[in-house]
Formats: structure tokens, C-alpha cells, sequence
């Protein structure tokens, strides 16, 4: 089995499969040596610690300090701030993408610095750049899938692309509250605070590509400037913006034996940004098909990913388009301010794999519409 790219849902599928069938042979390419950096909140869910914990690796973020305070300032400006009901964590990515590597490398897998550039099929296996052969292969090599590209499948259309900046600056080592402050001017997009817990927190501003366009002003100066004016107190170095793969314009799950993985999947949720769980999750599932049932792993994938996320995909592909209206948002984030258990199911959909029961749809949708209709009529 060969693996392309050695972000977490690279690294997931390798290790997965090394778990299941620790005589396999599998390989991990990646156009970069580890450690690497990546453009990233680095801020880790719950979530993605469970799949951790899937993946044999309970222990590998328990030096890094976990946090279950967080704020979220909608776009109408309601700010609601409370006790997640499971710590999220905060690890740069140059450092976690670096420990998954390690483990997988530890646990058998076989890592080299290679850059993918072609790909063809034949005989029953899949050879890559005329070197590498393998009978399956999973395509995690990111926003810009070069695997996806090379094999026709359907790109992820401009509309459910965003972009993001981030960066790093300092804040007291006390502060550990999580931060969100939506931003009403081209929403969706909002900037973010997380604290590492070292005296720095990972700060970045995101919005959607074509809204940047639609400035008709240089991305740079877009992104850096709505950073700085929303965190003016938290001024940030080592700025690096990427592409956010939004999951409403999402592929088929891969083509022939090639499995497609996190961001080169199109898996990031649109309502949050968040994309390391969705990555550990279909790495594992796509590592788990490739050995499992190599001659034929597509069909087991794609209903793997189906029983795991099918449920949760279809809520956020409504839901991203309800939250087009910045009032949709100012009505989720009010109903979570009053009752916890509204915040923590948000946090469910937004971090995880949750879904929206139709009753507290149906009390958002209301409140919605009862305060467009008093703006409506004070106009
Ligand atoms: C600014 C920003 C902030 C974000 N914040 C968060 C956050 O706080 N929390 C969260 O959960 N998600 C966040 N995300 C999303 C998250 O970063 C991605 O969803 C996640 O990195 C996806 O992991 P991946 O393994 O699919 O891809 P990647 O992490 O991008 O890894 C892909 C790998 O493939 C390699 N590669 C690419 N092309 C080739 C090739 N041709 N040959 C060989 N190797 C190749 C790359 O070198 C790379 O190592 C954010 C994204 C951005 C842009």
C-alpha cells in the first residue's frame, strides 16, 4: 500500500494499516522532510484525539495543555462563552504532524521524501512516477491534491473553497480561554485566538476565496488587515495562508484503488474550518479498505466514510448554506448562550461528526425569523 503525504490523514491511513496487518507493507511518501510546517489553527478537537486514541497514540498530545474555555462572538456581535464538555488542544502542527510520522515510521511504515507527479494504472497495480508500485494507493496530499488532479476527478468548485491566514503571537501563559470573533463584513469569516499554553497562541483570520475576490484587492492585504483590525491586541508574526477544502463540494471518496483522504477529499467542515479530525478519521478508514480488502477497497471506504459521517455531511451541507445569512448564526449563537446544551450540540457539529435534531432546528430557524421580521419592520 502506498500512502501520498504524511499530514494526519496520511499519517492515520498508515498507521491504521500497520495496526490491522502489522506484516503489510506500506509506504509513505511526502514532498517534505519531517518536521514541516503547515498553515493551520493547530487547534485539535476532542474528536481528533479520539481517533488517537483509534490509532493506538492515547498518550501522544499529554505534554501539551488542554483547554475547555471558549468564546464565540457572532457576526451581530453576541458573544456567548462557556465550558466545552471535552478539552481541546493546541499543538503545532510542525510538531504533531512530526510525532504522527515518528509513530507510523516506529510502527513498521516505511517513510520517504518524495514528490508525486504521475500516476497510471495497469495490470492491477498502481504506479506512481514509474518507481513506486503498489496495489492501493491513499491520496492525502492535501488542498492541492496532485493524486486527485492526475486521476480527472471533479475538483472542489471555487464556492466551497475558503482561505486562511495564520500566525503566531504572545499572550500570558494564564490565558487559556479558546477565542472566535465572527466578523459580519464578507461573512462567512472570522478570526481566531488559541492559546498554546507556552506563552504564544496560533492567531488567524479566514474567509471564503471568492468573497476575497470580490474585494478585488491583493489577498494579503485582505487577510492580514481583517486579522490585525478583529485581534489588534494580539499583533502576529510567521504569517502563512493556505486553502480550506470545504466538505459541501466534496468527490466521490476515490477513483479505481486510489482512496482519496482528508483535504485532498474535500473533508473540512464548512462551519468551523476544522479539518484534523475529518482527516484522522478517513485516513484511518481509507488505510483500514486498502489492506482489508485491497483488490477492491473503494466500495469498503465509501461505506465506511457513509456509516461515520454520511449523516453529519448532509446536516452540514444544509446548514452551510443557512449560515450564509449572518442572522442564521446571531440566532444559533443566542439560543447556545442561554442553553448549554444547544453550545455543546453546535460544538458536536462543528468539531465532530454531530447532527441537529429537527426540534432545535426548528426553535433557531424561529428565532431567525422573528428577528429578521422585527429588523424588517423597525426599518
Ligand atoms: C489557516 C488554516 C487554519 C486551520 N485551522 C484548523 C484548526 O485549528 N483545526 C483543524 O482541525 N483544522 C484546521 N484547518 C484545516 C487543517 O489544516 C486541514 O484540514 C488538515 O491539515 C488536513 O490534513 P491532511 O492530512 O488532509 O492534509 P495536509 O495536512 O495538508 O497534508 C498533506 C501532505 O501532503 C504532502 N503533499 C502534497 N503534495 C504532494 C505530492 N505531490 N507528493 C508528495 N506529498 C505531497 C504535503 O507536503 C503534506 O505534508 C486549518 C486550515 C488552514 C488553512
Amino acid at each position: 500500500m502506498l500512502v501520498v503525504g504524511g499530514g494526519p490523514a496520511g499519517a492515520a491511513a498508515a498507521l491504521r494499516a500497520k495496526q490491522l496487518r502489522p506484516e503489510a507493507s506500506v509506504l509513505l511518501v511526502d514532498r517534505d522532510d519531517f518536521p514541516r510546517d503547515k498553515a493551520c489553527g493547530d487547534g485539535i478537537a476532542a474528536h481528533g484525539r479520539d481517533e488517537l486514541d483509534l490509532l493506538g497514540l492515547p498518550g501522544l498530545l499529554d505534554d501539551y495543555r488542554p483547554t475547555r474555555r471558549l468564546s464565540v462572538v457572532s457576526p451581530g456581535g453576541v458573544r456567548v462563552s462557556a465550558t466545552v464538555a471535552r478539552p481541546n488542544h493546541v499543538v503545532p502542527r510542525m510538531v504533531f504532524d512530526a510525532r504522527l510520522v515518528e509513530a507510523a515510521r516506529e510502527r513498521g511504515v516505511e517513510v520517504r521524501r518524495h514528490r508525486v507527479r504521475a500516476l497510471t494504472a495497469r495490470d492491477g497495480l498502481l504506479t506512481v512516477d514509474d518507481t513506486l508500485t503498489a496495489r492501493a494507493v491513499v491520496a492525502a496530499d492535501g488542498a492541492y491534491s496532485v493524486v486527485r488532479r492526475l486521476l480527472g476527478a471533479r475538483q472542489t468548485p471555487d464556492r466551497h473553497i475558503a482561505i486562511a491566514v495564520r500566525g503566531y503571537a504572545d499572550l500570558p501563559d494564564d490565558d487559556d480561554a479558546q477565542l472566535i470573533a465572527m466578523q459580519r463584513a464578507g461573512w462567512p469569516a472570522y478570526a481566531w485566538a488559541f492559546p498554546i499554553g507556552d506563552g504564544t497562541a496560533n492567531v488567524g483570520f479566514g474567509m471564503l476565496l471568492r468573497h476575497l475576490r470580490a474585494t478585488g484587492l491583493p489577498g494579503r492585504q485582505v487577510l492580514h488587515g481583517r486579522l490585525a483590525e478583529l485581534l489588534p491586541h494580539l499583533p502576529a508574526r510567521d504569517l502563512r495562508a493556505h486553502h480550506l477544502p470545504l466538505s459541501p463540494g466534496r468527490p466521490r471518496a476515490g477513483v479505481g484503488r486510489v482512496l482519496f483522504a482528508g483535504d485532498a477529499a474535500s473533508l473540512i467542515n464548512p462551519l468551523t474550518g476544522e479539518g484534523i479530525y475529518y482527516a484522522l478519521l478517513s485516513g484511518r478508514l481509507a488505510g483500514e479498505a486498502a489492506v482489508t480488502a485491497s483488490a477492491d477497497p473503494l466500495p469498503v471506504y465509501r461505506r465506511g466514510l457513509r456509516a461515520a459521517l454520511g449523516r453529519h455531511l448532509r446536516t452540514t451541507d444544509v446548514l452551510a448554506r443557512a449560515a450564509q445569512s449572518p442572522g442564521f448564526i446571531d440566532a444559533a449563537i443566542a439560543t447556545a448562550a442561554r442553553r448549554p446544551e444547544v453550545f455543546d450540540l453546535l460544538v458536536e457539529v462543528g468539531l465532530g461528526a454531530g447532527t441537529v435534531p429537527v426540534p432545535l432546528a426548528a426553535a433557531v430557524v424561529s428565532r431567525w425569523a422573528r428577528t429578521e421580521l422585527s429588523t424588517a419592520f423597525s426599518r
